[in-house]
């Protein structure tokens, strides 16, 4: 086993850290309560992280991007969490999508989007699957004829009519390119009927409605967006028609990694500012460090960042090496590094006393981010019911996937 970095790994951390550090940071507070989210959209960082070389790190080299590896881009994504979760989910929404990009397209699909993605400095990708009806649901652990996905997609002629209505969307109707889930059959369970389309924006009857306005990860979008008799060509079905779970299972294998790193920058964050605080605050004669009481506390944050931290490198190791269990091994990198940082943050507003909760220090503001992710890419129980049943056996090779 070698526990250290790459060269590729530590060049990537540099450009992260320094554009977290640089563009970032310096802004994020602010920017942070900035009253409507239509005015807190991160252009000119976006604009920026393109500039870096971020904005297209998984995308293919032969269109231009980097096609860095799964751990690079937890690597990266815990890096920008650190400044801003919000930020880094946006860019993180991109390497997910980038997944998919290269490894589920045809070619004449690869054709049709990635240039355009990749030469708009601006432009994002989202997937779209949670609806009033069905949240939990997608996550693949339960697959009834009944379950609640209501948009549909009908064949007619050489095209599919969508119709349906998408919420809580990471970077919904910001995005200019979406991979969104229908039905072809409602009496079917997703197993069957589930299929993936890729939707530009500017597609005719594709109707951005409104962002959820949200405590956590405010610089990125939650968007809610209609499909009303929205035509896509059938070329743009992805994989092929009832292939919902298998593109899921078999294409996005770092996702989940992926999301626990850019939490996990959020508890490192909260542990660095409680750090730096324990050494100037003084009570009781002596700076609160040196307090057993406080020192427990900041031994037992560190401890959890260092767990979390290796458990979502494995994941992504897995991942990067096409093992099996790298799926199994991200739902407990996710459940792990969610937890591990909220509690950090929440250690972090008891070491900070009143300071915690005021506005002149960003805790509060950690600990808001940080509540995003226990149940945001699957809620912390639905993904442990998951890792029980991976590793009980007990559930079918599909829906452990999903
Ligand atoms: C910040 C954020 C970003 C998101 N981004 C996206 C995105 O980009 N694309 C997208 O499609 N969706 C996105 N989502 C939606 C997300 O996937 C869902 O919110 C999540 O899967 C939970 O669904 P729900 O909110 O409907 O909760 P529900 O499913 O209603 O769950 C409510 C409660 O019931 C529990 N529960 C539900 N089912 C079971 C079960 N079978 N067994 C035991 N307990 C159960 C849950 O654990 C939870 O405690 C995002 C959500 C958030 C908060």
């Amino acid at each position: 086993m070698d526990f250290n970095l790459s060269e590729t790994h530590l060049k990537w951390q540099k450009i992260a850290r320094e554009f977290a550090t640089e563009v970032i940071a310096p802004e994020a507070l602010e920017r942070d309560r900035i009253p409507l989210a239509k005015d807190r959209i991160p252009w000119d960082w976006i604009k920026l992280a393109d500039k870096a070389g971020i904005r297209t790190l998984g995308v293919p080299k032969t269109f231009g991007g980097a096609e860095e590896s799964i751990l690079t881009m937890c690597i990266v994504g815990e890096e920008l969490a650190a400044a801003d979760l919000g930020f880094a989910v946006i860019m993180d929404q991109c390497w997910k999508m980038a997944h998919l990009f290269k490894d589920a397209m045809t070619a004449e699909q690869q054709q049709k989007f990635i240039p355009s993605f990749v030469s708009n400095n601006q432009a994002t990708t989202a997937i779209g699957i949670t609806e009033p009806d069905i949240g939990s649901d997608h996550q693949g652990y339960y697959d009834g004829a009944d379950i609640g996905m209501k948009t549909t997609a009908v064949k007619d002629g050489d095209s599919y009519i969508l119709n349906g209505t998408k919420r809580y969307i990471s970077n919904g109707c910001m995005a200019s390119l979406y991979f969104i889930t229908a039905r072809l059959d409602s009496s079917k369970p997703l197993s069957e009927s589930g299929a993936v389309f890729i939707v530009p924006s500017d597609t005719p009857g594709f109707r951005a409605d409104f962002f959820h306005e949200k405590s956590s990860q405010r610089l990125a979008t939650n968007g809610c967006f209609h499909l009303e008799n929205c035509r896509i060509p059938a070329s743009n079905i992805m994989l092929g028609e009832g292939k919902l779970i298998e593109l899921r299972s078999q294409y996005m294998p770092g996702s989940k990694a992926e999301a626990a790193a850019t939490v996990l920058g959020v508890g490192r964050a909260a542990y660095d500012y409680a750090m730096n605080y324990a050494k100037e605050r003084k009570q009781g004669g002596k700076f609160i460090i040196e307090h057993q009481a406080v020192s427990l506390m900041l031994a037992k944050m560190a401890m959890l960042l260092d767990g979390a931290r290796l458990q979502i490198y494995k994941a992504a190791w897995l991942a990067d090496n096409g093992d099996k269990d790298a799926r199994v091994q991200g739902l407990i990198a996710k459940v792990q590094a969610s937890e591990a940082a909220f509690e950090v943050c929440r250690l972090a507003t008891e070491i900070l006393g009143g300071a915690g909760i005021m506005f002149e220090h960003p805790v509060e503001k950690y600990l808001r981010d940080a509540a995003s992710f226990l149940h945001s890419d699957g809620t912390n129980q639905v993904c442990s019911l998951r890792i029980t049943n991976a590793l009980s056996g007990m559930n079918s090779a599909a829906l452990y996937g999903f």
